[in-house]
């Protein structure tokens, strides 16, 4: 656990976390909204840093990236704790509950990722649960690996505030943002984001010359609405025709119980999608 990046101290020991825009007011003793930063005394910490949920050297195509370094491998890790709370989260357990974790260091990470080199290893993904709001370690890392020469990859819901970003930026190489829904109030009311923050990461790292994939997860009743779906599409496209776009299948978890995603309705909105980026791909079926 170290002292936090990104908050202020305000009165009666209560302290503003600025790194996400939720803006959580935190009150000693209590945690933010990702659980993972608590206020003690005054000082706000960043509880998941170094703490290893999961760790798995995996194909590049799982994180999913189906254009960058196709065939390599990657050193995965996880922490604990989310920014959003989607009921159909595929990843609860280390989103939304305590896992079991062990303690590493940004070295330990970084020798392990030199010692798998020789198994295809180009580097490593923040990815399993929402990295961004175990900011420190993941900033530690990120210029630990860059160091070395090998490549850092991100998997993440975007939704982080606008000076840490660009502060991470330099460092990624490739960044697979998941896009939840293309609809404010969705976003708002049942995910706990803010569309305009996400496509602004999205934006942002193209822009920064980042290789950026998107992941929209395709929910019954969140988000399979075709005309919402096209318009997603749309936005990427005025970035680039060249942006990836994977399309996952949602499976039953955490406390949505709708069916799987119909198939056919995966195979028309490819078909949507096609009309206007080039590299399109179905995930989960
Ligand atoms: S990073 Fe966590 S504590 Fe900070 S504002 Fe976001 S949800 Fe709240």
């Amino acid at each position: 656990m170290i002292e936090a990046l990104y908050y202020v101290k305000k009165e009666d020991k209560r302290v503003l976390c600025t790194l996400c825009p939720h803006g959580c007011r935190i009150e000693p003793g209590e945690y933010g909204f990702c659980m993972a930063r608590k206020n003690i005394g005054g000082v706000l910490y960043s509880e998941n840093y170094g703490k290893i949920s999961s760790l798995a050297l995996d194909p590049i195509e799982k994180k999913p990236f189906n254009r960058f370094m196709p065939g390599s491998y990657v050193l995965s890790f996880g922490m604990f704790g989310c920014n959003m709370n989607c009921p159909f989260c595929q990843n609860y357990r280390i989103s939304r509950t305590r896992p079991p974790v062990e303690t590493m260091t940004a070295e330990d990470i970084v020798q392990i990722a030199e010692n798998t080199k020789s198994r295809g290893n180009i580097g490593v993904a923040y990815t399993y649960n929402e990295p961004l709001i175990g900011y420190e370690f993941v900033l530690d890392c990120c210029k630990k690996v860059k160091e070395s020469g090998m490549k850092n990859i991100l998997v993440s819901n975007g939704f982080l505030s606008s000076k840490p970003l660009e502060e991470l930026i330099p460092y990624v190489d490739a960044a697979n943002i998941d896009l939840k829904c293309y609809d404010q109030k969705t976003y708002k009311d049942t995910i706990g984001g803010e569309l305009k923050v996400v496509k602004n990461t999205v934006k942002k790292m193209f822009q920064a010359g980042v290789h950026v994939e998107v992941t929209m997860l395709i929910v019954p009743d969140v988000n399979d609405r075709p005309e919402e779906f096209e318009e997603a599409t749309e936005f990427l496209a005025e970035l680039s025709c060249e942006i990836p776009l994977h399309i996952s299948r949602y499976f039953p978890a955490r406390m949505y119980d709708k069916p799987p995603t119909d198939i056919r309705l995966m195979d028309r909105l490819k078909k949507i999608a096609e009309r206007r980026l080039r590299y399109v791909y179905l995930g989960n079926v």
